[in-house]
């Protein structure tokens, strides 16, 4: 499952170097997750630096974007394929 940014964001900017996919970017009022590109840290770390880092906690899971472990490995690889090309 994607993680998702609310609206308590403060735009610290603090999470956004951290992301290992490169899934956070500044939107056009808080800071945003592309939903594609984000692993919740599989392959990289064992927990989400994002949600490591937020001083106010405002990162959960997203709802919308359901995915197993199975699914976040694959994607995992995914990415790693395109960036290796
Ligand atoms: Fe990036 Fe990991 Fe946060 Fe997903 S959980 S946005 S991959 S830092
Ligand atoms: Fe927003 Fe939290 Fe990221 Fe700071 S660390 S920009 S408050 S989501």
């Amino acid at each position: 499952m994607a993680l998702i940014i609310t609206e308590e964001c403060i735009n610290c900017d603090v999470c956004e170097p951290e992301c290992p996919n490169e899934a956070i970017y500044a939107g056009v009022e808080i800071y945003e997750i592309n939903p594609n590109l984000c692993t919740e840290c599989v392959g990289h770390f064992d927990t989400p630096q994002c949600v490591e880092v937020c001083p106010v906690e405002c990162i959960p899971k997203d709802q919308d974007h359901e995915e197993t472990e199975e699914q976040l490995w694959k994607k995992y690889h995914k990415l790693i394929r395109a960036a290796e090309v």
